[in-house]
């Protein structure tokens, strides 16, 4: 059980552009390691080591560039990765409806059937009311797609460690 495969987990982060992605991935991370795959697709990951019960476990997690467009991600981007959250902003709405197409984008590119998904409904501090999605709506989507759910705030730091520790802890529990 002390492989180092076994303590290792690639996470992606999916989703319409500006709906936070990588002031999520910035706010949970501290230190950086950029990778440019090329000039058209940019994509970088950040490490973390968490301690889940006592286990260092470091979660690399991979953000695609803020010109990168969906159709544009490929198949590397989904290839090994062990858990992907999937994140939208709940002030516009049209970006939770395109959930379920990015959902579908994972089941038809990811190699992993096992993989965990987390659907995440980020800028909870910006909820307005003509504009937004609510928690309910949200939640009970997530249900019906059988993933997990939670609203954050990257601007606020609210849920977001809590987001991506609670996947590693599923990652790891899954392992063991
Ligand atoms: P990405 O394209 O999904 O990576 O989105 P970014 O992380 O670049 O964020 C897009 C915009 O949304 C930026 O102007 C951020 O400042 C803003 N933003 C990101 N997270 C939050 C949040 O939790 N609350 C609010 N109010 N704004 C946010
Ligand atoms: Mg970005």
């Amino acid at each position: 059980m002390n492989r180092e495969e076994d303590k290792f987990f690639k996470i992606i982060l999916i989703g319409d552009s500006a709906v936070g992605k990588s002031n999520l991935l910035s706010r949970f991370c501290h230190n950086k390691f950029t990778l440019q795959f090329n000039s058209t697709i940019g994509v970088e990951f950040t490490t973390k080591t968490l301690n889940i019960d006592g286990n260092p476990i470091m979660a690399q997690i991979w953000d695609t560039s803020g010109h990168t467009k969906a159709r544009a991600i490929t198949d590397a981007y989904y290839r090994g990765a062990s858990a992907a959250l999937l994140v939208y902003d709940v002030t516009r709405h049209m970006t939770f409806v395109n959930t379920q197409k990015w959902l579908e984008d994972l089941r038809n590119h990811g190699d992993n059937p096992n993989m965990v998904v987390m659907l995440v409904g980020n800028k909870s501090d910006a909820r307005r009311e003509s504009v937004m999605v609510s928690t309910e709506v949200g939640r009970s989507f997530a249900e019906k797609e059988s993933v997990y759910f939670m609203e954050t705030s990257a601007l606020r730091a609210s849920n977001v460690e809590k987001a991506f520790s609670d996947v590693v802890e599923i990652l790891h529990k899954n392992k063991v």
